[in-house]
């Protein structure tokens, strides 16, 4: 659960949110904290350093972005979207297995079929050639 990268743009818009990116990998954004205030709707704050250091705070839920910054720009800034990029990497869904994962296991099951003997008997790499 969370909110999507679209989400995002479609609230501070392209520019600000490639600023916000390039704020976020240069790890700009300081004492980040985050509050589930009801269930699909949170609460962020956090201390973004620029020119000076600005105070972002922004409401956040599947449906709408709410928020605040007290820098000198007047509309949805690079802060605001690099704090709503923070919170977006955080709750991002673990990876899926890899098909590697799902290669090897496939694998585990077609060796744990061959009967004893073959595999006794024969090389481990004759053995396990898949049909
Ligand atoms: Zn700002």
């Amino acid at each position: 659960m969370g909110i999507t990268e679209k989400q995002i743009k479609d609230y501070t818009g392209y520019t600000m949110y490639e600023r916000g990116r390039s704020y976020f990998r240069q790890k700009l954004v300081h004492e980040y904290r985050e509050e589930e205030t009801s269930p699909g709707h949170w609460t962020l704050e956090a201390e973004v350093e620029g020119s000076s250091d600005y105070d972002v705070k922004l409401e956040v839920s599947e449906d709408w972005i709410r928020g605040d910054c007290t820098c000198p720009y007047a509309y949805i800034c690079k802060h605001m979207a690099a704090v709503l990029i923070t919170f977006m990497e955080s709750h991002k869904e673990p990876p899926k297995p890899t098909s590697s994962y799902e290669i090897k296991s496939l694998i585990d099951r077609y060796r744990s079929n061959v009967p004893m003997e073959e595999t006794e008997e024969q090389p481990a790499e004759t053995a396990l050639v898949v049909p």
